[in-house]
């Protein structure tokens, strides 16, 4: 199976690498082949938050967590589609849940593709898209092997321009060099989050993307303060 045979099932607006397992620690094996013991490849999706309004999240009993934002319902189409193309192809998939925790961090998990990396902030950098970016991510038994040497081998570009905005930013001091306190980033978020007129919709803090020079800072972006 040749990453480009799934590419096409992915709109542009849509990025997607995988990597072999043994890539990842020996933890994110162990938890990872708690949901699937027969994974080869991970497959990592992102979607490029161009409108603020797609990163609104709202109630939805049908989603995991009973909440979901436009970016998670598009993104998560795109994955399927992918898993339905590989399952008929008898490659069983397992689409890993979002939002509930996992046990492994998403942006762990893309930084090991060739996307991008983490940056000092511990948040994922899209090579293009800097932290404008929804993650989901996809294990499956097939072995999904790339064309382009860069890919194949994990190179990646640096990303981050270690300019400490992010760290400075931070109204909680949940962030620094190398270090992220998801803790206080959720204490700090329930303190200053906005929430439309409407209840339930909520857009999340953001303050850390916002400030970051890299991606643009998406349309429509509303004042948190
Ligand atoms: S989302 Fe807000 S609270 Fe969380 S790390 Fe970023 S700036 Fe801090
Ligand atoms: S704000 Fe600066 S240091 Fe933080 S992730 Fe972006 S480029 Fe890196």
């Amino acid at each position: 199976m040749n990453l480009d045979e799934i590419k096409s099932f992915v709109p542009e607006c849509c990025d997607i690498d995988s990597y072999d397992i043994s890539l990842c620690s020996q933890e994110e094996q162990r938890i990872l082949r708690e949901f699937s013991p027969g994974t080869k490849s991970i497959v990592v999706f992102g979607h490029h938050i161009e409108s603020s309004i797609e990163w609104m999240w709202f109630p939805s009993k049908a989603e995991r967590g009973n909440c979901t934002c436009a970016a998670d319902l598009h993104l998560k189409a795109a994955v399927e589609k992918v898993a339905g193309y590989l399952c008929c192809r008898d490659k069983a998939c397992t689409i890993l849940p979002y939002p509930d925790p996992c046990g492994v961090l998403f942006k762990s998990l893309a930084s090991k593709s060739a996307m991008g990396e983490l940056g000092d902030s511990y948040l994922f950098l899209h090579k293009q898209w800097g932290p404008w970016i929804h993650l989901r991510v996809m294990l499956t038994e097939a072995e999904v092997k790339k064309d382009s040497i860069a890919r194949a081998t994990g190179e990646r570009e640096e990303v981050c321009l270690y300019c400490n905005k992010c760290i400075e930013s931070c109204p909680g001091k949940a962030i620094g060099k190398d270090y992220f306190n998801g803790l206080l980033c959720k204490e700090t978020q329930d303190r200053i989050r906005c929430e439309l007129k409407i209840r339930g919709y909520i857009w999340k803090c953001e303050k850390c993307l916002r400030v970051c020079p890299v991606g643009e800072v998406p349309e429509g972006i509303i004042n948190h303060a």
